[in-house]
């Protein structure tokens, strides 16, 4: 089985989902490569991309009260917030002095912010900032929006592009029934999910899909995510990029979980990249695994390094807190034989570093 999947993979095949959970029992080393040559495939070139981005969690007010998360606060907590327009504009400043490019507005989904609240963000920050990407908000923000307001998705997508939003990240925790309703029950279904995505793809906008694993899901689940989001990328071709990561147990309701290890992170690459043969960039992801793992996962499939993030708030709520600049990202990619670059939200080529 193994030398008929490995041919299979090596000839550039789409392995079926069967064929990805047998790869979880393959030696390490010989998935990595495998992970490394596929991505040769779809991205021939040695350069890794990183952009300077920043997050900026309006608000951590959620009525969703998600047990995996540790950020949400309900409204009459000490700890809730919410940004005015005012301090989330002195953040974007922040981030053009600082030579940045992104902002990816997220929050919690607050009971009382209407469609009007969301419309007037990104038309303010437009305004004072055109050449700002905004890749802002998630499908679970985006169906929160339309059910509280009783305006269709379509009204919500095809407005909010028209005031000036350019992208909406993927956000797709774990696309797979059985958790959710587990750990999120209030949160979007698996076909919301794919609804939003579609609802995108309608109008044109570009989104991405994470992977959060290790909230006691099974190894067949994960491929089941990894399945949802194959589909959706058949369908629509609006995923620029795959970005998993290790859920963080620490101070959220999933405390006795024990976290993923460093191996399972880097065979969730591996495994990935094969097997989402149709999504060309895969994201290492520093943030949470910590740079010198992110640094191997560029050998096992992972092909960009995402944002250098001036701010980042959810993951810090768990305990997390991995830092870094562009001189370190250059350095963690040359050093690991690759050629760094500074990329916009496009993935075209800012500046090379040779
Ligand atoms: S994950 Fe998102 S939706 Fe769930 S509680 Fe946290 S902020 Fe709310």
């Amino acid at each position: 089985m193994e030398n008929r999947l490995k041919r299979k993979i090596y000839d550039g095949g789409r392995i079926t989902a069967e064929e990805a959970l047998e790869l979880y029992s393959w030696d390490f080393i010989d998935l990595a490569k495998a992970g490394d040559m596929r991505r040769g495939l779809v991205f021939p070139q040695e350069e890794v991309g990183f952009i300077i981005d920043r997050i900026i969690n309006f608000t951590n007010i959620c009525e969703a009260s998600c047990s995996f998360c540790a950020f949400h606060a309900r409204a009459d907590h000490i700890e809730a917030y919410s940004l005015s327009i005012h301090e989330i504009c002195e953040k974007v400043q922040e981030l053009v002095d600082a030579g940045g490019s992104q902002v990816m507005l997220q929050g919690g989904l607050h009971p009382d912010y209407t469609f009007d609240t969301y419309l007037e963000m990104v038309r303010t920050i437009k305004k004072k900032f055109p050449k700002i990407f905004l890749h802002s908000f998630s499908p679970a923000e985006l169906a929160h929006i339309s059910r509280k307001n009783n305006i269709t998705l379509d009204e919500i997508v095809k407005s909010l592009k028209e005031a000036g939003l350019d992208s909406v990240p993927g956000a797709s925790d774990l696309l797979v029934e059985r958790i959710r309703k587990k750990v999120s029950p209030k949160k979007i279904t698996v076909t919301q999910w794919c609804e939003v995505m579609n609802t995108l793809c309608i109008y044109g906008m570009k989104s991405s899909a994470t992977m959060t694993y290790g909230m006691g899901e099974t190894s067949a689940e994960q491929i089941e995510h990894l399945r949802v989001i194959r589909n959706v990328q058949d369908q629509t071709g609006i995923i620029r990029a795959f970005i998993p990561w290790s859920f963080s147990p620490a101070r959220t309701g999933l405390e006795y979980i024990t976290p993923a290890t460093g191996i399972e992170y880097l065979k969730i690459v591996a495994i990935g990249r094969i097997f989402l043969d149709n999504i060309i960039y895969i994201q290492a992801g520093w943030l949470t695994e910590g740079m010198k793992l992110a640094q191997i996962a560029l050998t096992s499939g992972a092909n960009d390094m995402g944002g250098v993030l001036m701010e980042e708030v959810v993951v810090k709520a768990t305990g997390i807190e991995t830092m870094t600049n562009m001189d370190e990202l250059v350095e963690i990619i040359r050093n690991a034989g690759k050629i760094p670059v500074k990329r916009d939200s496009g993935y075209n080529i800012i500046r090379k570093y040779s």
